[in-house]
């Protein structure tokens, strides 16, 4: 095949100014290579969810309120439970004088594991997992402070080591680096407020433990971004199409629901977009997968180029893409079709032998209508996609339930 003909992936032999279209270049800087070599992670991943996606934060929020539930409620009886031992082993005054910040504390942790059994945002979840390890750093000030009242009595070492507890506690949770750190910083902080209230600050005992607060919490945060990261890759590996680095169908049905959640809240509609490269089986046949695999991912660089930031685009099966276009009327949503296609088509992808291979997709584009199941708007965009083919390839159709069609 020496042409190109309209409506097909075609190949042009030896072009001599061919169009660049493949991959676009890794922007990682040098320092993250570097440790992406050596440590096997990227720091930013750890560092903040800046760049973790809204799903992905979704589900650690859902990881994060779980583990928190049980600590709350584990720790709600727990304390209660703790009592008889109190009875046995404290002063008599002071026993007394510890009931109160107990039941305080384990009166706050019942009511915030309740919480957690509601659907949460991340910032939601932030916040109470921030007030978890709050409430105990007070609860540890007030029962050093009531120790040290009247005639002052050894600390029981489960009350001595709680600051340390806590430390090593948030290993439990998958936190980013930032948070991590800014928890020890709230635990220490209480641990040093108490030492200069009974105006032991300045003393080498106290050093000494700020120092094990280093040592614990620097092994904390490890584990904590060592959860972190391997949530991350497990959820990678089971939401990213890992020929294209875009989400997987599964991922997109999710964010489909959400979006049109965000509709019931008062958000304008969204339109589909769904793109299917045009004889795309030929490339494989002429050239072998490797080949047809390097079209693809072309094919998908295109398509988030031609897309904004808050668009969702996902590979909804072997070569075909489905882009979500939030707060986008129909006619909007068609332009943005029209120019994708177009830079398909004027794309060229170097063969191994040195030919060159243009690409052309057919698109459907619909609007979704409040109220109707998402499946019959994936339905009518399929039509929509077939009525291209159907017309002879390479072109966009658009078209809503009332049977409107056009094509460009
Ligand atoms: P049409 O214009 O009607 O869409 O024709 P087509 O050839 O594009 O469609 P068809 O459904 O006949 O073929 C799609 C091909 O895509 C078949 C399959 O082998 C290939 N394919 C699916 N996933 C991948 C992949 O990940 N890599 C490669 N190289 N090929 C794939
Ligand atoms: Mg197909
Ligand atoms: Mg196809």
């Amino acid at each position: 095949m020496s042409s190109m003909s309209s409506g097909q992936l075609s190949i042009n032999r030896r072009q001599s100014t061919p169009v660049p279209a493949e991959d676009s270049p890794n922007k990682r800087s040098l320092f993250d290579s570097i440790l992406a070599n050596i440590a096997g992670f990227n720091l930013q991943d750890i560092c903040s969810t800046r760049r973790h996606s809204d799903d992905f934060k979704e589900t650690r929020a859902e990881y994060l309120a779980l583990r928190l539930r049980f600590m709350a409620f584990f720790y709600a009886v727990a304390i209660p439970l703790w009592a008889p031992v109190d009875y046995l082993l404290v002063r008599p005054e002071h026993f007394t004088a510890l009931l109160i910040p107990k039941f305080l504390l384990s009166a706050f942790l019942l009511p915030l594991g309740f919480l957690t059994l509601r659907r949460l945002s991340s910032k939601q979840v932030d916040i109470l997992l921030a007030l978890a390890f709050l409430a105990p750093s007070l609860f540890y000030m007030a029962s050093m402070w009531i120790f040290n009242q009247g005639v002052p009595e050894a600390t029981l070492a489960g009350y001595a080591l709680m600051p340390f507890l806590m430390v090593s506690m948030l290993g439990v949770f998958p936190l980013t680096m930032t948070y991590g750190a800014a928890m020890i910083a709230l635990i220490t902080s209480a641990y040093l407020c108490l030492e200069f209230s009974l105006g032991k600050l300045l003393t080498i005992e106290t050093a000494n433990m700020l120092w094990v607060f280093v040592m614990l919490g620097g092994v904390s945060l490890w584990i904590q971004s060592g959860q972190l990261l391997m949530l991350l890759k497990l959820y990678r590996e089971s939401t990213q199409d890992p020929l294209t680095g875009m989400i997987n169908r599964r991922v997109l049905m999710k964010r489909l629901v959400a979006e049109i959640e965000r509709i019931g809240e008062g958000k304008t509609t969204f339109c589909i977009l769904m793109f299917d490269l045009d004889r795309f089986k030929r490339v494989n046949d002429n050239y072998g997968h490797l080949m047809g695999d390097k079209v693809l991912k072309t094919a998908a660089t295109l398509l988030r180029e031609g897309l904004r930031q808050c668009d969702i685009v996902a590979r909804f099966g072997g070569e075909e893409f489905v882009a979500v276009l939030p707060d986008c009327g129909s006619e909007e949503a068609t332009a943005v079709a029209e120019r994708i296609r177009e830079s398909c088509y004027a794309a060229r992808v170097t063969a191994p032998n040195g030919d060159l291979v243009q690409l052309s997709t057919c698109v459907g584009v619909t609007e979704y209508e409040p109220g109707e199941a998402i499946e019959v708007t994936l339905n009518r965009v399929d039509e929509l996609l077939y009525t291209a083919k159907e017309g002879g390839r390479n072109r966009v159709v658009h078209g809503q339930s009332e049977g409107f069609i056009g094509t460009t």
